[in-house]
């Protein structure tokens, strides 16, 4: 038999988490904010709780899936929590994780928090590539391992409940800083005969060529040593770098996105990291 589970919050996370559950067979309890959401899932054979409390109360394992921190203590006000493993798949800080984690602990709740790695979408296709980090109560983990893995990949990454968040905005920050490169690179082009979907996978081989050199940045980071290995020092890469302001400016292309990079790169030259990789920027970062 399937464990049972309590999901709270159908939005389109929610609702492709639910359904994931569902097609597994897990008899599921779901309870929305707005009860009209619930509707077609009862068809697939979820059962609706009449309030937050009756869903948390209907099975030991309750996951939420809430726009925000403030919606969990909201939704959760006044629900009896003993006894309960609360795994939070709500999108948080690491500082609200550990709050919240320690909130659950109050209320005699064991406390697994999740970084969903996944659009909507990518849920419950094992080939999708979807994951979740998990941190918090590893016997919460254990426990429910194989529940958790019905709608993504689960990875473990410590017993810190703040940890799944911090990874999890790691990444997308990383993230944020290649479509920060891409879409300079797309302005470049912009105003030439260059057609952007000719362009486009030239853009994305070279990216993913480059993404690797993080595991020379992390050896580098573990071993203190940011000569160690290095094919372009950093002042070579700073030497260059007026030919990218000048191509920008020519081609009529703000600088603002690229500029902000530069200047720490210049600055880690100025203190004598000139035979170094582009690793010292971390330093520059870490206040
Ligand atoms: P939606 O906006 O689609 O759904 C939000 C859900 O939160 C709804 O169920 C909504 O209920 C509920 N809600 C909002 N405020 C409250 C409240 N005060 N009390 C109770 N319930 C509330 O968001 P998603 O489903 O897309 O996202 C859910 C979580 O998953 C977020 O933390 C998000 O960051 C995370 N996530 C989403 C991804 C995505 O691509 N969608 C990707 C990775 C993570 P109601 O129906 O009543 O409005």
């Amino acid at each position: 038999t399937k464990t049972p589970v309590t999901l709270l919050g159908l939005g389109s996370m929610g609702g492709a988490l639910a359904r994931a559950w569902l097609a597994a067979g897990h008899p599921l309890t779901v309870w929305n904010r707005t009860p009209a959401r619930t509707t077609p899932l009862l068809a697939e054979g979820a059962r609706a709780a009449d309030s937050a409390a009756a869903a948390v109360a209907a099975n030991p394992l309750v996951v939420l899936c809430l726009l925000d921190d403030d919606s969990v203590a909201e939704a959760l006000d006044g629900a009896d929590l003993t006894g309960r493993d609360l795994v939070n798949l709500t999108t948080s800080t690491p500082a609200q994780a550990r709050a919240r984690a320690e909130w659950a602990r109050e209320r005699g709740a064991r406390y697994l928090d999740g970084g969903i790695m996944a659009v909507p979408p990518m849920v419950g296709d094992p080939g999708s590539g979807a994951y979740v980090f998990y941190s918090g109560s590893d016997d919460v983990f254990q426990r429910h391992r194989e529940t958790l893995a019905v709608p993504a990949a689960t990875t473990y990454v410590g017993t810190d409940p703040g940890f799944a968040a911090l990874h999890d905005v790691a990444l997308l920050s990383a993230m944020y800083g290649m479509f920060a490169g891409a879409a300079h690179a797309f302005a470049l082009i912009r105003r030439e005969d260059i057609d952007p979907v000719a362009f486009a996978p030239l853009l994305a081989d070279w990216l993913v060529a480059m993404a690797p050199a993080v595991h020379q940045t992390a050896r580098q980071l573990s071993s203190g040593d940011y000569t160690q290995g290095v094919v372009s020092p950093l002042a070579m890469q700073v030497a260059g770098t007026p030919t990218f302001l000048s191509t920008a400016e020519q081609q009529g292309v703000s600088p603002e996105l690229l500029a902000p990079y530069f200047a720490l790169m210049r600055r880690r030259l100025a203190e004598g990291g000139g035979a170094e990789d582009l690793t010292g920027v971390v330093d520059l970062l870490v206040r």
